[in-house]
């Protein structure tokens, strides 16, 4: 990617980022040497809504294989603060890869086991992290309710996002043709290399070949492939890839457990 947000010591981002709501909150919260400490998808902005992507500017927030877990404590508290949320409200999902998906009514340290969270309450932030696989924003404006999928290949082969449709129908009422959904930075599909055995569970048409026996699988058209199926039109993707952008942790690009963060949270 070359848009200049994404890259240290070029010019200042562009004004659809977010901000603070008001002058009294100091821009250096937000921004430092001109790099988004949040990204977020442009057609996902509403008033009801609150969605975020951290990057390298507010470091990890990986706790699994982190050598200080305090700082990435602290890393996680500034990114809540950064969307203006009380960091005692994030509820993690514990990902393993699967689409097992938990409904928050309030807020809980960690849900293990599941690789997607719903809600319908403000006072809630969604929270998981990622490196190379996908965030994915689910938003159903008509019934006030959202989620939060993590999806990698594992997942993408369990539509683990249409899970979580699925999910916000039987708990909220949510029609797919209402929601709008947002695909976060991840490994894209000029990058994400993988084997025969990966490469052949998925339609043919999110693969493509790369050297010898060698495959490129692309899970943001896959993911937007099974929403639109599921009835969901509105599919917008950031199209931002994590092992391209230095401002992003990438495992296949630096495998030392780094990890950036997505929040969704309800107003
Ligand atoms: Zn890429």
């Amino acid at each position: 990617m070359s848009s200049p947000i994404y890259k240290a010591n070029s010019t200042p981002p562009p004004s659809d980022l977010p901000r603070p709501p008001s002058q009294s909150v100091p821009r250096h919260v937000l921004y430092s040497q001109h790099v988004a400490s949040v990204l977020q998808i442009p057609e996902l902005k509403a008033d009801a809504l609150i969605h975020g992507f951290s990057t390298m500017e507010l470091g990890s927030v990986g706790l699994t294989h982190a050598k200080d877990p305090e700082a990435v404590r602290e890393s996680r508290r500034r990114f809540a603060a950064s969307l203006y949320l009380d960091p005692d409200t994030l509820t993690v999902a514990g990902a393993v890869h699967g689409a097992q998906v938990a409904r928050v009514d309030t807020p809980t340290e960690s849900i293990q086991g599941v690789d997607a969270l719903i809600t319908d309450r403000p006072g809630v932030a969604l929270f998981a992290t990622y490196a190379d696989c996908y965030p994915i924003v689910l938003w159903d404006p008509k019934h006030h309710a959202a989620g939060l999928v993590h999806a990698g290949w594992r997942g993408t082969e369990a539509h683990v996002a249409t899970a979580a449709l699925a999910a916000m129908g039987k708990e909220f009422g949510t029609q797919p043709e209402d929601v709008k959904a947002g695909i976060g930075p991840g490994i894209c599909g000029n990058c994400y290399e993988v084997g025969a055995e990966v490469a052949e569970r998925f339609d043919p048409a999110f693969v493509k070949r790369s050297s010898g026996a060698r495959y490129l699988l692309d899970l943001a058209a896959a993911n937007t492939a099974q929403l639109n199926a599921a009835g969901v039109s509105d599919v917008f993707n950031l199209d931002l890839c994590t092992k391209e952008s230095e401002a992003l942790p990438s495992h296949r690009r630096d495998p030392d457990g780094t990890r950036f963060g997505a929040i969704v949270a309800l107003r």
